[in-house]
This record gives C-alpha cells, structure tokens and sequence, in this order.
C-alpha cells in the first residue's frame, strides 16, 4: 500500500509550486506531494511566458485579478529580495498613439487610480525622456511594474518546499483521478498515489483533470499561442523599460508590447492566435485531441463569430512578419523588419464558457476533497503568491 500524503498538487507551474509553497507554510509537517508531467519545472506556460511583473493596473476593481495582482506584485518582489532572485522594478509606460486610444487611457489611467496604484498621465516630452524612441500622444506611467525569470522563482518554490519535507516529482503524469472513501487515488504514468486532498494546477490542462476529478467545470481551455520576436543585441538600446499600447477593453491580453527582459535581451510580441495543439508551440503543431475538442466546442464558433475580425488580424499577424512589424512601428517608428529576428512562443491556457464568454477571472472550484485551479492566465504569475495562499486558506488541516 502506498503512502498516503495529506495534499497532492498536479502541476509544477508557478501556480502548483507557490501553491505546494503555500501549504508548506500553512501546515508545517504536513505530507506534500507535487506531480508534474515533464522532466523540468515550468515546462510549458510558466516558461514562456514575457516574465513581466505586473502592477494590476487592467483588472475590473474588487477582482481576483485586481487584488491579487496587486498585492503579488509586492509579494513577488519580496521574495525575490528574500531570496537573491534577480528581478527590477523597471516600471512601465502605456502610450496611447492614436487620438481614439486617448478615452481608452483616460479609462485606464482612472482604474489604475481605483485599483489604488501609483499612476501618473504623461505627455510626450516627459514619454521621450523616460524612452526616448517612442513617439505617443500621452501614456501612462506605471513606476511599480518589473521584470523578473519565473523560471527561478519556481525553482527557489521547488526547492523550498522539499527543505520543508515536501516532495516534488518529475516526469509523472497524472492519468486518471478515483475518490474511494475518504481518498482520492491517482493513476500516473510513474504508478499510483493516494491523497486525502488534491489540488489541481495543471495550467493548459486543468480541465481535463478537473473532468477526471467528475468536477463539472462547465468550460473550457483554449490554447492560444503567444508568437515574439527577439531584437537584435545592435538595437535593445531602442528600448529602456517596458512599452505597451492601449488595450482593447474587451481583450486586455491582445496587443505586442516590448519587454526588457532579466538579462538584458528585449522580446516584442506576444500575438494571440489559436494553436491546435494545447502545448502546440510551432505553427505546424497539431494534435488530433486537442484540436478537434476546439472545433466541437459551440462557445469557440460563439466567440469566433464574434470576434472574427480581431482573430483574423492576429492571424495576419501570425504569418506576415510586416504586419508584426507594422503594429510595433506604432509605439517606436524606427524599428524595421531587419532588427528582429523569431523568438519562441508560449501558449496561453484561457477557460472560455459554453456561450462563447472568455472566463475573465480567475477560476477556482472547491470540493469536498479537492480545488481545481481552471483559469490562471496572466497576470497568475505576478499573482502566483497571492493564488497559492488563498488556495491554501481554502483547504482543511489534514
Ligand atoms: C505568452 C505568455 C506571456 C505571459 N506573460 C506574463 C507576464 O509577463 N506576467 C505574468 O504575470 N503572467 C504572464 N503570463 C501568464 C502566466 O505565465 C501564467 O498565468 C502562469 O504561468 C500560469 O501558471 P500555471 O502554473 O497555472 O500553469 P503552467 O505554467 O502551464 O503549469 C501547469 C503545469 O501542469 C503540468 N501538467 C498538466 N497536466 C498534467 C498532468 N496530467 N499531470 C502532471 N502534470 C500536469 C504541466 O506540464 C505544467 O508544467 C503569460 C502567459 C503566456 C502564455
């Protein structure tokens, strides 16, 4: 018979580990087991992601979002003080570039003022001397955003909590979830495991191990690839911190910005495009499963008839370096196709219900025995801290 742990997480992203990280904290002594399915931490969202720390400035006020990525941002920045973490508060600017963004940033600019964070509006002389090379209206300064690798920091959770007696193991998947009594029974590729209680982080495929757990989600996970390109080392001088546009109200996570990355190379990207294969990083990637759930899901055609024209403009974006280029030229003129060269993509796990509404916030379903995290997309990593204590505080002592 095997052991049985008091908590076993699914998932080694940010999510899972803050989360293992959390409970370690919460129940000193308690069993914790960690099961992720490849060989490395952080394999898939985690990893790819434009490790911006963000400040909560877009979220709807009163929000999980809003009040998560708020405070991660402060707790992100402590543990990485904490510990010896490399991250920089390098802050950001928001520059509206058209006369129709400007309502869009007074908008945005009076959130920020209501989600409580230090924003300031700035003209163009005062946007020339923080980055010289880009020509905006008016924008936003943003002093308390940054720029961190995540990948570290899930390494420091890792490590922190096998220090704390917890386990962490790789290369196990999680195959099929049984609640027998008391107990919850996982079939991995690795052998079996018992838990008393679950969590599920399984970021890309957490509803499928919700659905294996019988917890009606009533939604679900649409992988939309994020494409970047890297600036040539001869041009990063063109950007000095973080640059974005003004989003798109109904889709603050669309729009290619410039990220100063930890390091020191600049990325400009991401796009938003439908991948057909959940962990589909390459254009070509395609997966039966994965993509043929996509095409028989009515909310994907719902939201699809919708959005048809902010999808094909992503698209065009997708397959025509010009038009990548022709979005970037908007915040910094003088970038040309030459400068960039392509960077790898990440996937973004976004929750999207049976009548085409894209799940905004973060998503969590409680069980008698189990929490299942189905919906953490950005900014979950600025607010993983903050996901992994309240995930925490929803569980009983075992
Ligand atoms: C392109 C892009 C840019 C982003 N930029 C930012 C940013 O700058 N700042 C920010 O705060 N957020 C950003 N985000 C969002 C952020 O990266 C995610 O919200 C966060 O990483 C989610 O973490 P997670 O742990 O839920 O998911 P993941 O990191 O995807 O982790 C889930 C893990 O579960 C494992 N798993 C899945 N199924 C199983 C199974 N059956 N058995 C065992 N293991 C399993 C997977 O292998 C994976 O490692 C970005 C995301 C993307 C994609």
């Amino acid at each position: 018979m095997s052991q049985i742990h008091d908590y076993v997480i699914v998932g080694g992203g940010i999510v899972g580990l803050s989360t293992a990280y959390a409970l370690s904290q919460r129940f000193p002594g308690a069993s914790i087991l960690l099961l992720e399915k490849e060989d490395v931490l952080a394999a898939h969202q985690t990893g790819h992601n434009s490790g911006v720390i963000h400040s909560g400035i877009y979220y709807k006020p009163g929000s999980f979002k809003a009040r998560f990525a708020k405070a991660g941002n402060r707790s992100m920045v402590e543990f990485c003080q904490k510990h010896d973490i490399e991250h920089e508060l390098c802050g950001k600017v928001i520059v509206a570039t058209k006369v129709e963004e400007l309502q869009h940033l007074d908008n945005l600019y009076k959130r920020g003022l209501e989600n409580g964070l230090d924003v300031k509006r700035i003209g163009p002389d005062e946007l020339k001397v923080i980055e010289p090379h880009v020509s905006g209206l008016e924008a936003i300064q943003v002093p308390s955003a940054g720029i961190v690798n995540y990948r570290q920091v899930c390494e420091t959770f890792g490590r922190l909590v096998e220090e704390a007696g917890g386990t962490v193991r790789l290369g196990t998947k999680v195959l099929a979830i049984k609640e027998v009594g008391q107990q919850i029974h996982l079939e991995t590729s690795k052998g079996d495991f018992t838990a008393k209680f679950l969590i599920n982080c399984a970021g890309l495929h957490s509803d499928r191990v919700a659905n294996m757990d019988g917890a009606t989600a009533d939604l679900k996970i649409i992988p939309f690839r994020g494409e970047y390109y890297e600036l040539k080392p001869e041009k990063r001088h063109l950007v000095k911190h973080l640059i974005y546009p003004v989003p798109n109200p109904s889709f603050p996570f669309l729009g290619v910005h410039y990220t100063r990355m930890i390091g020191g190379h600049v990325e400009a990207g991401p796009n938003a495009v439908l991948a057909m294969a959940r962990e589909g990083y390459k254009k070509t990637d395609f997966n039966l499963r994965d993509f043929a759930e996509v095409m028989g899901y009515k909310g994907f055609w719902t939201l699809s008839a919708k959005y048809w024209k902010e999808g094909l403009e992503e698209m065009v974006r997708s397959w025509s370096k010009a038009a990548f280029v022709r979005s970037l030229q908007q915040l910094i003129p003088e970038i040309q196709s030459d400068d960039l060269v392509p960077a790898p993509a990440g996937i973004r796990a976004q929750a999207l219900k049976p009548n085409g509404e894209l799940v905004d916030d973060f998503h969590i379903i409680q069980k008698t025995r189990s929490i299942h995290v189905c919906n953490a997309p950005s900014p979950a990593a600025t607010a993983s801290i903050e996901i992994g204590q309240h995930v925490a505080s929803c569980v009983p002592l075992q």
